[in-house]
């Protein structure tokens, strides 16, 4: 998530009030809901209004009311050209204005594309259904608690849940953990009232420090997604960054666990 909240405000600031001249869908099968003519159509011509991130969507409103919502998934991508670029297998779509492209696209096609009219997401795959964001400043520790409480499982799987809190994906899941002390696996019937608070600590310095890491990158560099200020996620085998000792790694249903047996308990 906090790439993504990164894109948006940078997207924001360049592409606010700018007209899409242009709006050329080049891959159908990520767009839902919608034929690509209409989706095409109703862009062509209107202003953008504002970029914002909402936990792992991307939404792009535009001044007819009408908003492009993307779900990016494991490889969506956001670019800005200063012309347009000859599409490659991967795009998605480009939405050209004077002087500026935005290119969406996607080498794994996983992606979800939809056009929400009026503020209704009801459309949207997982998208009513999510918790506060993790970045809300209104999610306060009582708060965190509160929602925590109705949640079962190992910790790492109720922290990667939007239906808890949205906007942690795997690999922060990992970073979160590990500055809280807490062993993924663990249940969450077994966490002390103290490693909920050092849960919840973490989780909002974690993603803050993130945040402010790619603050200083270009678009470009984090498409790239370089996440070189990852400690433990994706450092198997690697050294703990916090106590030098060997960092272990498990994988279940694709998604790869990254841990320390000395400094998680
Ligand atoms: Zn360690």
């Amino acid at each position: 998530m906090p790439e993504l909240e990164v894109i948006a405000s940078r997207l924001n600031s360049l592409l606010q009030g700018k007209t899409i001249q242009k709006a050329v869908v080049h891959n159908h099968l990520v767009l839902h809901g919608i034929e690509v003519r209409h989706f095409e159509d109703e862009l062509t011509g209107k202003a953008y209004e504002a970029v914002r991130a909402d936990g792992k969507f991307l939404l792009i409103s535009l001044e007819n009311g009408c908003e492009i919502v993307v779900n990016p998934m494991l490889a969506g991508r956001f670019w800005l050209m200063e012309r347009p670029k000859r599409p490659s297998k991967m795009d998605i779509f480009q939405l050209h204005s004077d002087n500026r492209t935005l290119r969406y696209t996607d080498r794994k096609q996983m992606s979800r594309v939809y056009l929400v009219k009026g503020g209704d997401y009801s459309q949207v795959a997982e998208f009513n259904e999510r918790g506060p964001s993790a970045l809300d400043p209104e999610l306060k520790l009582a708060e965190f608690k509160q929602h925590l409480k109705h949640r079962r499982g190992q910790i790492k799987s109720i922290l990667r849940n939007q239906k808890f809190v949205k906007g942690i994906g795997n690999a922060y899941a990992d970073e979160i953990l590990l500055y809280a002390g807490i062993l993924p696996f663990r249940r969450k019937s077994s966490l002390s009232n103290e490693e909920v608070e050092q849960l919840y600590n973490a989780m909002r310095n974690v993603l803050m420090k993130f945040k402010g890491i790619l603050e200083k990158r270009s678009l470009d560099e984090i498409a790239l997604e370089k996440r070189d200020f990852m400690m433990i996620h994706n450092r198997g085998g690697g050294v703990c960054p916090l106590c030098g000792g060997r960092v272990s790694e498990v994988t279940a249903n694709r998604f790869k666990t990254n841990y320390c047996q000395t400094c998680q308990k």
